[in-house]
């Protein structure tokens, strides 16, 4: 940590913020400039302490971190890309592991004509939301137990696995018993409740991005996963709020290299909640895979016209398999498979 001095700040001033630091343990390295002094506090421990300690005594205009605010999701802390593998299906290695499936389960007949016609054009792990954590609770809240009895049903069924969302903490137990992958939804990237039970639970965790979240504060909560034992942690990029209202949210493609470049963890993209609408989600899809992701999580509903919910943002059967095709070419031109 670096505490930066006013200029003109008295002696005692930096002298109280050296005994401060000392009194914590760190250790303490004075640059005495022209201008200003600049007093750096070095020890293992700084993450731990509030910057807030330093920056309210006298004297003191502001206080910098050095170290990112996030530990066990970075590359300082693992320098390899960490492989997460469900069933075989390996994420963060060369394969692109594309999920596919309705946003919402509705009936058996529905995701059953979904899960056939996703796995007939390549996908290797279905979604489908049985929890749905809507913006208004007037909305349709999905099937809950139902939902996951017929999650189960595809599991047995078609040999594929699944991946769906779990929105309270005392549901992860529970949940996990009918899918192979938990997913944290944007709402909830920041339900720290929720993170360490998923953590404790140490299953394949799917963690969306908050879209009011930085890199950093999603990867900081990574570490709450990472932190219970839990190193089966897949990110994905899912978009953010920005000025731009043409699409639902701004598919933030830049995070794709930062999270490569920051942490060892895989990350995936969800083109279809970014986009909003079926019509730009095949672009978006392939952009991602060029720009280095690791799999997709995309939309696909038998009839988006029926869909209880996002329906304008899912695919049809024919579009996904035309994507898959064009998938695999950009998949191929950067050196890698679907
Ligand atoms: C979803 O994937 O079904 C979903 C609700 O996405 P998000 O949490 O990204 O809005
Ligand atoms: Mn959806």
């Amino acid at each position: 940590m670096i505490a930066e001095m006013r200029k003109g700040a008295t002696t005692a001033q930096v002298n109280a913020v050296v005994r401060r630091a000392k009194s914590l343990g760190l250790s303490v390295q004075l640059n005495l400039g022209t201008e200003k002094t600049v007093v750096a506090m070095l020890g293992s421990d700084t993450g731990k302490l509030s910057a807030d300690i330093f920056a309210v005594l006298p004297g003191v205009e502001s206080v910098t971190r050095i170290m990112k605010p996030y530990k066990l999701a970075s590359r300082e802390f693992k320098a390899e890309d960490s492989l997460v593998s469900i069933n075989g299906i390996e994420f963060g290695g060369r394969r692109i592991v594309v999920m596919a499936g309705p946003c919402a389960v509705e009936s058996e007949e529905q995701l059953m004509r979904a899960v056939k016609a996703v796995k007939d054009s390549g996908a290797s792990i279905v979604r489908g939301g049985v929890f749905k954590p809507r913006t208004s609770p007037f909305s349709f809240q999905g099937l809950e137990k139902a939902g996951l009895e017929l999650l189960a049903l595809v599991r047995q069924r078609f040999s594929i696995p699944v991946v769906t969302e779990v929105v309270d903490p005392h549901d992860v137990d529970e949940v996990s018993k009918y899918v192979d992958i938990l997913q944290v939804g944007a709402r909830n990237m920041q339900n720290f409740a929720l993170l360490t039970e998923i953590g404790k639970s140490r299953r394949p965790v799917l963690l969306k991005r908050g879209f009011s979240c930085t890199v950093a504060e999603w990867l900081t909560a990574a570490d709450y996963l990472l932190s219970e034992g839990n190193d089966q942690v897949i990110l994905c990029e899912r978009g953010i709020r920005t000025f731009e209202d043409s699409t639902r949210f701004s598919l933030d493609v830049c995070s794709i290299p930062v999270v490569k470049k920051f942490s060892h963890l895989p990350i995936v993209v969800d083109p279809s909640h970014a986009a909003g609408h079926y019509s730009f989600v095949p672009a978006i899809a392939k952009a991602a895979v060029a720009a280095g992701a690791d799999g997709l999580l995309i939309e696909v509903h038998p009839n988006p016209k029926q869909a209880l919910m996002d329906g304008l943002q899912s695919l049809t059967p024919s579009d996904f398999a035309r994507l898959m095709k064009e998938l695999r070419l950009v998949a191929k031109s950067v050196g890698r498979y679907i």
